[in-house]
């Protein structure tokens, strides 16, 4: 099944062009999707109609086998269920030690204090950041600040972790590392959706590829499928 499934999206920017000119999609529960398009296809625009934050003109966007109820309460729940880690971790990072920064989201949700540290505590550690609580993010490496991001969204406990570009501006060992991590992260049922531009790594690591320009789905399958006729 779908745990998050678009029918005929279509969302134009005020002011500005048709982002999404009817894109359906299934992203299937579980799954490591990549979708992979030059700039501009859409990829982010569809990432913000994943976890709420904009609408679609046209079309239907459901999660977990239910339209998305556009409520401010039915929002909240959906966003701690579907991660988005924007691909400049600066703007993810607000707080002045790594534990206040991953602390951020479950402080939010209303957490009490024990259950707060425990959640920081098993975010930190399946990033590979034990240890790190009193660091100030900003001294920390590009790696090392993406992995403090992921693990403040990973303290929301999401079932979907949604990556604009992971890999982009890191270096090929911590671009290694960090799709080692997503493997990693892609277990216990959590579902994994990536955009790249890069077909060399959507094809290595996706099970599942949806290829987008201007606005439309081009092709979607298997890697091998998808890459074999493009
Ligand atoms: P169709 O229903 O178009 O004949 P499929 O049943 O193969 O094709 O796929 C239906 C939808 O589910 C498509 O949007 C496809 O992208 C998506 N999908 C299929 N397999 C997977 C998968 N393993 N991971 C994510 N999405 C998938
Ligand atoms: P991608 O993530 O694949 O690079 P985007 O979803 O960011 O593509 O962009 C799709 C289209 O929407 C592009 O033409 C882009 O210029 C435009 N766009 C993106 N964000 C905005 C915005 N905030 N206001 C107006 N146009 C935008």
């Amino acid at each position: 099944e779908g745990i998050l499934e678009i029918q005929n999206a279509r969302y134009r920017y005020p002011h500005g062009p048709e982002a999404l000119r009817g894109v359906s999609i299934r992203i299937v529960q579980g799954s490591k999707v990549a979708l992979v398009g030059p700039n501009g296809a859409g990829k982010s625009t569809l990432f913000q109609l994943f976890n709420g934050m904009i609408r679609p003109d046209a079309g239907t966007v459901s999660f977990g086998g239910a339209p998305i109820e556009y409520t401010a309460r039915a929002l909240r729940d959906l966003r701690r269920r579907v991660g988005l880690v924007f691909q400049n971790p600066d703007v993810q990072i607000i707080a002045p030690t790594v534990y206040q920064d991953v602390a951020f989201g479950p402080v939010n949700l209303g957490l009490a204090r024990d259950a707060i540290d425990r959640a920081v505590r098993d975010a930190l550690s399946a990033v590979g950041l034990a240890g790190y609580e009193k660091r100030p993010p900003h001294h920390l490496s590009g790696g090392e600040k993406k992995r403090v991001a992921i693990a403040g969204i990973l303290a929301m406990e999401p079932d979907v972790l949604v990556f604009d570009e992971p890999t982009s501006s890191l270096d090929p060992a911590s671009s290694e590392e960090i799709m080692e991590l997503l493997d990693e992260l892609a277990t216990d049922g959590r579902t994994i959706i990536i955009s790249t531009h890069d077909v060399e790594l959507a094809y290595r690591w996706a099970d599942h590829v949806i290829l987008m320009e201007q606005g439309m789905v081009l092709a979607r399958g298997s890697p091998e499928e998808v890459f074999a006729d493009h």
